[in-house]
């Protein structure tokens, strides 16, 4: 069954998941992608990904995504946070946050563990072929 990941990024984190998604472009191309709005988008027009995108974060977006994960739909979270910012659906981030807690689902939050993550799923990937 093709892995299905979320990524979602706070303004002041899209370049750096932009980035991230670039480093495993491969491994991203044979996963199916869903992500909050803008996320979504940067990731798409940056490198040509197929992204089922949602809402924007702060118009509902996360939640959209929780929902999913609550109903088993989706495998593995990156969400990369800005710590620094105030962000005005706070609420809707603890809540997918937690949604991930309750299902066990992994949920990398900063960078290194994201890279973490996605270097587990390249070698499982590659395991497949
Ligand atoms: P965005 O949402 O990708 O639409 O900016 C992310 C968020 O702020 O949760």
């Amino acid at each position: 069954m093709t892995t299905r990941i979320a990524l979602i990024a706070h303004d002041h984190k899209k370049e750096a998941i932009v980035e991230l998604a670039g480093e495993y472009v491969d491994t991203l191309r044979r996963c199916d992608i869903v992500a909050t709005g803008t996320t979504g988008a940067r990731i798409a027009d940056a490198h040509g990904l197929n992204v089922e995108r949602m809402l924007s974060g702060p118009h509902g977006g996360d939640l959209q995504i929780g929902s999913q994960l609550a109903e088993g739909r989706v495998d593995m979270v990156i969400f990369l946070r800005d710590p620094m910012t105030p962000q005005p659906h706070e609420p809707d981030i603890n809540a997918l946050v937690r949604a991930c807690d309750v299902h066990n689902v992994p949920c990398a939050t900063n960078i290194s563990t994201a890279r973490m993550i996605l270097d587990v799923l390249r070698l499982r990937l590659a395991q497949k072929v």
